[in-house]
């Protein structure tokens, strides 16, 4: 059983809590740096990007989060993703930039600004289609060259990952398809707990 912490100072956190849960594994909500202690692997929940990064420096856990990033795997869904990487809008303070994303904010327009729509993933570990749910979700405008595609919603990149972050701009814990916390935890933390056994 894996410790796996949920970032729970705003928005969808405790569904998150209950696939981890499903997955066999225990959630812990992290809002103070101390209770990043113990985990082997952090989600970032959707929500607003902005509050997070306000409640981010308040709670001053800015440079807590950025080490743990640093040391265990961290899966950032919709404004956690825009946390975790670089928007070209402006935001009230500086994204962490840990990943080489780029995304435009709220990029789907008023009309469609939640839709749920099948999503395909390809990478080594699964090759199939899930059911993804898009709310305000941001679109990844450029990708830096380690960073690796794992899934698509017809030619956009919806879901990346480098060496340690893993990022999705849909909310994967608003279905019962537990595929892509799976993933998280297959392709990112497991490695990631017998690197740090070596
Ligand atoms: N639109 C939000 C933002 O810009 C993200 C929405 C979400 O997380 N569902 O932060």
């Amino acid at each position: 059983m894996l410790n796996i912490g949920i970032l729970a100072l705003q928005g969808d956190f405790e569904k998150h809590g209950a696939v981890i849960e499903r997955l066999g594994h225990r959630p812990l909500f992290v809002r103070r740096a101390e209770e990043l202690r113990g985990l082997v692997g952090l989600i970032l929940p959707g929500g607003e990007s902005t509050t997070f990064l306000h409640l981010i420096e308040k709670l001053q856990l800015r440079q807590p989060l950025i080490d743990f990033a640093g040391r265990w795997p961290v899966f950032g869904t919709c404004a956690g993703l825009i946390v975790l990487a670089r928007s070209n809008d402006n935001l009230p303070f500086p994204p962490f930039g840990l990943i080489d994303l780029e995304v435009t904010r709220n990029a789907y327009g008023r009309q469609i600004n939640s839709f749920i729509a099948r999503v395909e993933l390809k990478s080594q570990l699964m090759t199939r289609q899930i059911e993804a749910v898009f709310i305000r979700a941001p679109k990844i405008v450029s990708m830096g060259r380690e960073v690796v595609p794992y899934a698509w919603l017809g030619e956009e990149v919806v879901m990346a990952g480098n060496n340690r972050i893993l990022a999705a701009t849909f909310h994967p814990e608003l279905t019962s398809d537990t595929t892509i916390h799976q993933f998280f935890i297959d392709a990112y933390i497991l490695p990631a707990i017998s690197l740090s056994e070596r």
